[in-house]
């Protein structure tokens, strides 16, 4: 059985008084919620704020980016070492939204996630459609791109440190959900992709759907045999919604 994994991706909401409100209810409404993780990816000035107030916690964070450079004349980057020296455990790798708006192609993301995974932290590397895409039937050959330019570039084996979420960037912040049948038919075809290659990577890699993940439509979703949790946007930022998606991907207080 493959543990469930809840990630909040904040994008870029939040601030100093907000944030505390939000982590604190999340701690307080996770506290009795067993047999899931769930961690919070927050803007970058907030990772010394999520590491003061959730190290004694069992909530992780992590970073929406990372730099594939080491160090160096890159103004306006952050490089692991830095999201290490704010304990972060998870960067989340290749979202559609940088991919789209900051000209991240298959070829940097393989790099970035090289990075991280290099750093020892968890990627969470995102792939997905779009909307035409999947109108045009192409959703599988979409996400079996995306998905061969890390394995070519760092190796099957690697994706045993690294966690996946397919994204179908038509879900993502639209209110529209994938249905739970359409997300495990990809999430079926990432995890034989992958078997095709290593099966022992396959079984226990975990595989999170994200795209307007809502406290209503979560357990339908998680209850999908290859859906391992979710990586949840709009909802991440209202605490009551969040408890309730993890909730539904944890035993205890359901
Ligand atoms: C996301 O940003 O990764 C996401 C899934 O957003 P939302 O849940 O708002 O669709």
């Amino acid at each position: 059985m493959r543990r469930k994994l809840v990630a909040g991706n904040w994008k870029m909401h939040g601030g100093i008084a907000q944030n505390r409100e939000l982590l604190a209810a999340i701690v307080a409404g996770t506290k009795t919620v067993q047999d899931a993780d769930f961690a919070v990816c927050v803007p970058y000035p907030y990772l010394f704020q999520a590491q003061s107030l959730l190290r004694d916690t069992s909530i992780q964070w992590g970073a929406q980016n990372v730099s594939q450079h080491e160090k160096g004349a890159y103004t306006g980057e952050v490089s692991t070492a830095m999201l290490l020296d704010f304990g972060c455990r998870y960067a989340i790798i290749g979202h559609s939204e940088r991919r789209a708006l900051y000209g991240e192609n298959d070829d940097t993301v393989a790099l970035k996630f090289a990075a991280a995974l290099q750093a020892g932290l968890t990627p969470i590397l995102c792939l997905g459609e779009t909307l035409d895409q999947r109108e045009a039937n192409v959703t599988e050959q979409v996400v079996a791109r995306q998905l061969d330019a890390v394995i070519e570039s760092v190796g099957i084996a690697a994706l045993s440190r690294a966690v996946l979420a397919y994204e179908p960037v038509w879900a993502i912040g639209t209110g529209r959900t994938a249905t739970p049948g359409q997300a495990q038919e990809v999430h079926a075809f990432l995890r034989g992709r992958i078997a095709a290659h290593d099966a022992g990577v396959a079984a226990p890699v975990k595989i999170l759907y994200g795209g307007s993940v809502k406290a209503d439509n979560a357990a339908e979703l998680f209850a999908m045999p290859d859906i391992d949790g979710g990586l949840v946007g709009g909802a991440s930022l209202v605490a009551d919604e969040f408890i309730a998606i993890c909730r539904a991907a944890g035993a205890g207080s359901r």
